[in-house]
């Protein structure tokens, strides 16, 4: 998908660390949750791709609108518990107290910061 959206060639990415990028988040979603798993991210994000390539978005977004969203997509549930915010909150779980609204929404977000923001170590 990153290829075909030329994403790679646009934002000069190297492939390899492009694959690291994905294997870490895909690592990042727990298996034992039975929808908000990575299957679930890669599902979203192939349905973005269709959006994007058929329904002709692509034409009408720049190429980091395109990015935002193919990288939104594929980390939008990062570390979910497989428990809704409510259920968060109400079991005093430490999440809720790092925030006072939309913990899990906030805690996807921040993962994903977390592994943009992790240096790439490419195995040679
Ligand atoms: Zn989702």
């Amino acid at each position: 998908m990153f290829i075909d959206l030329k994403l790679i060639q646009n934002f000069q990415m190297k492939y390899t660390a492009l694959c690291q990028w994905v294997l870490s988040v895909r690592k990042n979603y727990r298996k034992s949750v039975a929808y908000h798993n990575w299957r679930h991210a890669l599902n979203t994000a192939q349905c973005m791709f269709a959006l994007l390539k058929s329904g002709r978005l692509q034409n009408n977004l720049n190429d980091m609108e395109i990015l935002a969203l193919m990288i939104a997509t594929l980390c939008h549930d990062l570390d979910h518990r497989g428990v809704n915010n409510s259920y968060i909150q109400r079991s005093d779980h430490p999440l809720a107290q790092l925030y006072c609204h939309s913990t899990m929404e906030h805690h996807h977000f921040d993962q994903c910061l977390m592994i943009l923001n992790s240096p790439v170590r490419i195995q040679t």
